[in-house]
């Protein structure tokens, strides 16, 4: 009795072996080739893998020799029959590693897709039935791409045991029914035809003409493939058998027993010798019946194959009970019970394999279909999200024009505002300070310059006469005579000065850091300018100016003081004779018409610079 782990084989073993062996069958031995023609050699090793394996394990060894000198492609399919030869010795996970790799990291489909139908019968023997299904699943998604016909015809000829073995048998005939359209004659067409027969017998038809198989069995034998014609005849046995019909399946079994022992495949030679020994017991033939049967079991048992276990025990238990032997039926009962609970759980497992699968890639394709929705609300949303970022946008301009007019309008009134201030400080005619500016301005540079006591001189000037320019030039040459007045008081200034119009043609200049005396210098040269400098437009116009001074060094810092000082000296120099600059040292002004400003320094001169004469 086998344990358990022994006959985990039993699914598949025998279907990867036909198929080991149908690839191998009519290629043509290869003269071995220079390792200087790999591709040659490769395809010479992938065409003996399984007609001269001893040969295809030298071949391989060779290329694993000189492994670096192959390409990367090259290596991938070395790997990919390092991996077929693993399978084929049943070592699972090395083979599972090697295929796997080569699925994960050759770029060839088309050896990907070989590597994968190898890996698909190493899961199914396994007994990893649901990677199975996934690999098969995913093959036959890529299937479409494929460009390589044989790796085409393998994936198809899986899926269609595989279903079968998993009792999809419809699915499984219709991939069937798909290698014979591609393939409508050939190895191929041969194997579609095996497929499809034992995928509809599996299903309970059993109103199968023998024509039927007889067309199916000619093309295998026209190709030479006697394995494939065999198992096809074993199918109508029994066949036949299930409809009574014992001499017939007999009948053909033993016409191809030989034949079957000599192509040494252990699945078919089990089924033959089952058939044999359940139609010699349909026949009466009871010990030719135990003996075929004990010949199935024995084999069986070797080679882990599951099915002809289960009918050889329940028909040594049945031939042993007939007997009377009720101790060797008991015993053939317990191993028959054993093995038909192992089948049907292993038949179950496959059954549930397949479904899970199917239920995962229905669970995918609703998932899918929900992906598909999310995706389109996705873009409902980022639709809405892009009208909302327009409208956002249009806010945003909006909201920027209104915030620009303001800034703008801010701008404008800050401007016009300023023109005003600047218009209200500044007198109309000749640009200069008003006098209310004036005033401010002075002021503000008295308190500057008295905290740090550096003093400071106030000038008033006067235009002389100007009345009369008025009214004998007309009053627009008296603006002009006035405009020209500031020109020339201009020329004379220094950045620190305050200069102003503080009356009609009356201007006001603080100095400061100016001592009296240098005042006085200031005020006489301007004088002289204005007496002197000739004016294009209005030459004819006579222009003097009296100047009345006053200094801190006397009157302080209050600028009202200044002004009543220097307007007194500025009256003073109007009564000498105007055309003049008087300085105010306290109540006694010095004047000085233009020929003694002279003497007016001179005596200036013996007082210290920002102190009050008087003093
Ligand atoms: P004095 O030498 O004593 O100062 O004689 P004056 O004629 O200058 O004296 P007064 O102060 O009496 O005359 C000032 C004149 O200046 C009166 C006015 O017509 C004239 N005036 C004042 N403002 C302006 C102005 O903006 N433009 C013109 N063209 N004349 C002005
Ligand atoms: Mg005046
Ligand atoms: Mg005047």
């Amino acid at each position: 009795m086998q344990t358990t782990g022994s006959r985990r084989r039993n699914f598949l073993a025998g279907a990867f072996l036909l198929f080991t062996v149908l690839n191998g069958s009519g290629a043509a031995v290869a003269a071995r080739a220079p390792l200087s023609n790999v591709p040659q050699l490769l395809d010479q090793a992938e065409s003996l893998r399984a007609r001269d394996n001893a040969r295809f394990v030298e071949l391989l060894q060779e290329l694993e020799s000189h492994v670096t000198e192959l390409s990367d492609k090259q290596k991938w399919r070395l790997h990919y029959l390092q991996g077929w030869q693993a399978a084929y010795n049943g070592q699972e996970e090395k083979a599972r590693t090697l295929l796997e790799s080569v699925l994960k990291q050759a770029s060839d489909s088309d050896l990907k897709i070989r590597a994968t139908s190898v890996l698909i019968h190493v899961l199914g023997v396994g007994h990893h039935y649901e990677e199975a299904f996934e690999y098969l699943d995913k093959a036959l998604d890529d299937l479409p791409q494929a460009s390589d016909k044989e790796a085409r015809a393998r994936i198809l000829g899986e899926a269609s045991q595989l279903l079968s073995e998993a009792g999809q048998y419809d699915l499984a005939a219709g991939y069937a029914e798909q290698i014979i359209a591609e393939y409508p004659t050939g190895r191929h067409n041969c194997l579609g035809h095996m497929y499809e027969l034992h995928a509809r017998i599996r299903a309970g038809q059993t109103k199968i003409a023998n024509e039927t198989f007889q067309q199916s069995i000619t093309p295998c034998l026209a190709v030479g493939e006697k394995l494939a014609a065999d198992i096809l005849r074993k199918d109508m046995a029994a066949l036949a058998l299930q409809q009574g019909k014992s001499d017939e399946a007999l009948s053909l079994l033993q016409a191809n027993y030989e034949e079957v022992r000599t192509l040494n495949y252990s699945e078919l030679t089990a089924d033959f010798n089952i058939l044999l020994a359940q139609a010699y017991w349909k026949k009466g033939e009871t010990s030719l019946a135990q003996k075929y049967a004990t010949v199935a079991v024995d084999a069986a048992s070797k080679s882990d194959l599951i099915e002809p276990l289960v009918k050889g025990y329940q028909l040594l238990y049945q031939i042993e009970r007939q007997y009377g032997n009720l101790r060797e039926a008991l015993a053939y009962h317990e191993k028959y019970v054993t093995a038909d609970k192992e089948h049907l759980d292993d038949t179950r497992e496959k059954a549930l394999a397949y479904q899970i699968i199917k239920q995962q890639i229905e669970a995918k394709k609703v998932e899918l279909g929900e992906l598909n929705k999310q995706n389109q609300i996705l873009q409902l949303q980022q639709a809405l999200d892009h009208k909302a970022v327009e409208t956002s946008r249009l806010y945003i301009a909006l909201l920027l024009t209104v915030l620009a007019s303001i800034a703008f309008w801010l701008y404008r009134l800050k401007r016009s505002q300023l023109r005003f201030m600047r218009l209200a400080r500044r007198d109309g005619l000749t640009g200069i300070f008003n006098r209310q500016h004036f005033v401010e301005e002075a002021e503000q540079a008295l308190r500057y310059v008295a905290k740090s006591q550096r003093g400071a001189s106030l000038i008033l000037i006067d235009l002389d006469h100007f009345k009369n320019i008025n009214d004998t030039y007309g009053h627009i040459a008296g603006d002009h005579a006035l405009r020209r007045a500031v020109l020339i008081c201009q020329q004379h200034l220094h950045s620190s000065d305050v200069f102003g119009r503080i009356g009609g043609e009356e201007f006001g200049i603080l100095l400061p850091e100016c001592t009296l005396i240098q005042a006085l210098e200031r005020a006489e040269r301007i004088r002289m300018a204005m007496q002197a400098q000739p004016d294009a437009e209005t030459e004819h116009v006579p222009l003097t100016a009296s100047f009345g001074i006053a200094s801190t060094a006397h009157y302080g810092y209050d600028l009202r003081r200044l002004l009543i000082a220097a307007d007194s000296a500025l009256y003073r120099a109007k009564r000498d004779g105007r055309n003049r600059v008087v300085v105010s040292m306290d109540n006694q002004a010095s004047s000085s018409a233009a020929s003694d400003t002279r003497a007016q320094r001179d005596k200036l001169n013996d007082a210290p610079p920002y102190m009050d004469a008087s003093e």
